[in-house]
């Protein structure tokens, strides 16, 4: 007897059960998507060794970090093979919330750039190099900035992720929309460049 057919045509406690069996089944199934696609590097191990040069540059860098006490985690945002951007961990330095050394060395190539001639780079061609896998602060950036491929040396327990993956989905679930809701629309409006009657981002 199948679950399709058990629901369509046993008494209602059986059906009830089937029901929840699948429910239970279905959730099992997520959480495992969930932990495979965060677990599955570590089920093939770390890939090739990076450069010398590198490895050199993200320690000096992570050294860096260490001489304010903040977490030593290094960055290199990297362009058809020249390093555009470079960054350590600031927060405990300059109190900067957003001051991941992933996020540093994307801004310090929004620096050396400039905002509009970043965004015409060709975001496939961008590797960010870190010395610990991106939390999802960081993972935010590399989406919104487009950056086409990650590599990380120190990985993240598969704890840690679901207990971030957790806060995330705290978030979708908690947050709220209130009133006025054209606020953020109206000031749109008033930059200089914002195309007439075009919408949100
Ligand atoms: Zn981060």
């Amino acid at each position: 007897m199948n679950l399709l057919s058990a629901l369509r045509r046993g008494p209602w406690s059986a059906r009830l059960l089937w029901l929840a069996a699948g429910v239970v089944l279905g959730l099992g199934l997520a959480a495992a998507l969930v932990a495979l696609s965060w677990g599955w590097p570590r089920l093939v191990g770390p890939g090739p060794a990076l450069p010398e040069a590198q490895v050199a540059r993200l320690e000096a860098l992570g050294r860096q970090a260490l001489e304010t006490e903040d977490i030593p985690v290094a960055a290199l945002l990297v362009y058809r093979g020249e390093v555009i951007g470079a960054g350590h961990n600031t927060v405990r330095a300059h109190h900067d919330a957003g001051g991941h050394a992933e996020i540093q060395a994307i801004s310090e190539a929004l620096r050396r750039y400039g905002e509009p001639e970043f965004f015409k780079l060709e975001r496939g061609e961008m590797e960010l190099i870190t010395t610990f896998e991106p939390c999802p602060m960081c993972q935010g950036a590399i989406a919104m900035y487009g950056i086409g491929k990650v590599t990380y040396l120190g990985s993240k327990p598969l704890g840690r992720h679901l207990e971030l993956e957790q806060a995330r989905l705290r978030y979708l679930w908690t947050r709220r929309w209130v009133r006025p809701e054209d606020l953020q629309q109206r000031l749109f409006e008033l930059h200089p460049s914002w195309p007439k009657g075009a919408k949100a981002p």
